[in-house]
């Protein structure tokens, strides 16, 4: 799985702005300072590109935190996106509709990633500069059982059974995780995430053999 960004990284060093608003730079068309995450300079009005390197939260106007809000998260997007309508663009020329769409696709790549937890938790220990986990304990052992109880059922109700249970697992692994985040502590929040992402593997196991079992006669 390939981490956030397409574009270049080129040693920028931590990603984490020192402020809500990223750092300033000058607007490409008229030169006067412009936030990092401004789509728009307050000076001339022209649509910024999207600037490298501005972490996913910043560049959606949120704190970078794991408990974040899903309603300010869907409000902040869809406002933003409101705002780079390419409607809005036709009179002002190709190179501004080409930042409209850049800012577009950015702001998308944030929101994906952000507002899945699983996939927040794992962002923000990037952020963090957390390595791979250190003496990776393994599987647990509730997590052998059930991908070998699932591995042996043989009727939809026992994999429809099984589905809840991961399903209910992942849910207190997520409680688990904000509070690890909230704790400062990221070699727990390091070990939730491995150990969801073992439960959304089996997830996937029990969604294809769902599908295989056909509808409840
Ligand atoms: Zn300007």
């Amino acid at each position: 799985m390939t981490q956030s960004g397409k574009g270049r990284d080129g040693g920028t060093g931590p990603r984490i702005a020192g402020t809500i608003e990223g750092d300033m730079q000058p607007c490409w068309l008229c030169g006067r300072s412009v936030a990092g995450r401004a789509l728009f300079c307050h000076a001339c009005g022209a649509v910024q590109p999207p600037r490298e390197g501005l972490d996913h939260f910043t560049r959606l106007g949120l704190e970078c935190r794991f408990d974040i809000e899903l309603e300010a998260l869907n409000r902040q997007f869809t406002g933003l996106g409101r705002a780079l309508d390419p409607d809005r663009f036709v009179a002002r020329g190709k190179r501004q509709q080409e930042h409209a769409r850049a800012q577009a696709d950015a702001l998308a790549e944030a929101y994906e990633m952000l507002r899945d937890p699983v996939r927040r938790a794992r962002y923000l220990l990037d952020l963090s500069g957390a390595g791979p986990l250190e003496n990776d304990p393994g599987e647990p052992a509730d997590v052998t059982a059930l991908r070998g109880e699932l591995a042996a059922a043989t009727d939809a109700l026992t994999v429809d059974r099984l589905a809840l249970d991961v399903e209910q697992r992942a849910e207190a692994c997520i409680r688990e995780l904000a509070m690890a985040f909230r704790a400062g502590l990221t070699a727990t929040a390091r070990r939730v995430v491995a150990r969801l992402e073992e439960l959304e593997d089996i997830a996937a196991e029990a969604r294809t053999r769902r599908a295989a079992l056909g509808p409840t006669p």
